[in-house]
């Protein structure tokens, strides 16, 4: 796999309506299963598609399972390699943004009305949490990972600059990370 994995063909999205099933499924980078989490289809805008993942889902990968004790709204970017989730005050451990460096994304409609996303977890987050602000995250499991599954090397000296200026982003406040997805969180509710 090389980065040019992370090009645009395979990550452009089938027609999705509102509503439908989304099941995003995730792998590290020598293929093991990651996280499974169910949403809705919300709908797209210049930044992304965007989707609901609502309170009491079952989310697992391996090792873990949990009912979900918040909602969630997921933005998979048009472009970037990055996933974000964003959580509303009820989150337990306060985050209120959580993005995930990602590569490889690919939809795959499965079935009337369920689409699943797929992409490659590359470790590497910028989390906003209440309590903290804002940081980057599980750059030990990065440096582990980019050895032991052989992370090509451009890629993940791309990963960290694009990771870098993510949290800049984050911080700064600009768009996508500027509030915006509150009213995603409205139109999820009344799905
Ligand atoms: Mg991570």
């Amino acid at each position: 796999m090389t980065v040019a994995a992370t090009g645009t063909d395979r990550r452009t999205a089938p027609t999705l309506h509102r509503g439908e099933l989304v099941v995003a499924r995730n792998r590290k980078w020598d293929g093991t299963a990651h996280w499974v989490v169910p949403g809705r289809y919300l709908g797209a805008d210049g930044f992304g598609h965007w989707i609901f993942q609502g309170t009491g889902e079952f989310i697992s990968r391996p090792g873990a399972a949990l009912y979900t004790a918040s909602d969630a709204v997921l933005l998979v970017p048009h472009d970037g390699d990055w996933v974000a989730t964003f959580y509303d005050a009820a989150h337990p451990d306060g985050v209120e943004l959580y993005i995930d460096m990602a590569v490889d994304f690919a939809w795959r409609r499965i079935r009337p009305a369920v689409v699943e996303f797929h992409m490659i977890d590359m470790d590497l987050d910028v989390i906003r949490t209440r309590s903290r602000g804002v940081f980057i995250d599980d750059e030990d499991e990065f440096a582990e990972h980019r050895v032991r599954m052989n992370y090509p090397a451009g890629l993940a000296a791309h990963l960290e600059a694009e990771c870098a200026s993510l949290a800049v982003a984050v911080t700064a406040g600009l768009a996508p990370f500027d509030g915006r997805a509150a009213a995603r969180f409205t139109e999820g509710r009344n799905l």
